[in-house]
C-alpha cells in the first residue's frame, strides 16, 4: 500500500520513510505544501501523514483544500505544535488523526491501519472482499482463503 509522506524535516523525514518501508509500505516523500497538494490531487494513497508547519503551504490547508475537494483519504497529522488550538483546528478541517512529535513508531503504524479501516467501515485489521482480502497487520493477502 501507499502512503504519503509530508515532512519538511529531513532527519524526521528519512527515519520515518526508512521505517515505513522496512514496515511493506511504499512511500512518497513530499518536503513542501505546494507538491503535498498536488500529490493529494493525484490520489492513490491508502493515507497520509501530514506534517503542519510546511513550507510554502500550511499542512492546515493542504488539508483543508483535500477535504473540501472531496478528498477521504485518511490523513494521521504528525506534529511538533503540542498546542491544543492547533490539534483542534487540525481535527476540525478534516485530520482523521492526530500524533504529537516525539511519539512512538509501533503507534504511527498501529493509527494508520486505525484510520484505514475507519474509512473501509471495518472494525478488525483484515479488509476486503469475500474472495479478496488483506490484513492490514501482517500484511498478508488472501484469495479465497490461501
Ligand atoms: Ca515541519
Amino acid at each position: 500500500m501507499r502512503v504519503l509522506l509530508v515532512e519538511d524535516d529531513e532527519m524526521i523525514g528519512q527515519s520515518l520513510h526508512k521505517a515505513l518501508e522496512a514496515n511493506g509500505w511504499s512511500v512518497d516523500w513530499v518536503k513542501e505544501g505546494m507538491l503535498a497538494q498536488s500529490a493529494m490531487d493525484e490520489g492513490g494513497y491508502a493515507c497520509v501523514l501530514l506534517d503542519l508547519g510546511l513550507p510554502r503551504r500550511d499542512g492546515i490547508e493542504v488539508l483543508r483544500t483535500a477535504r473540501a475537494k472531496g478528498d477521504r483519504t485518511p490523513v494521521l497529522v504528525l506534529t511538533a505544535r503540542d498546542g491544543l488550538d492547533d490539534r483542534i483546528t487540525g481535527l476540525d478541517v478534516g485530520a482523521d488523526d492526530y500524533l504529537v512529535k516525539p511519539y512512538e513508531f509501533r503507534e504511527l503504524l498501529a493509527r494508520m491501519r486505525a484510520g484505514i479501516r475507519r474509512r473501509d467501515g471495518a472494525a478488525h485489521s483484515v479488509i476486503g472482499s469475500d474472495t479478496v482480502q488483506l490484513d492490514l497487520t501482517t500484511r498478508e493477502v488472501l484469495v479465497q482463503g490461501e
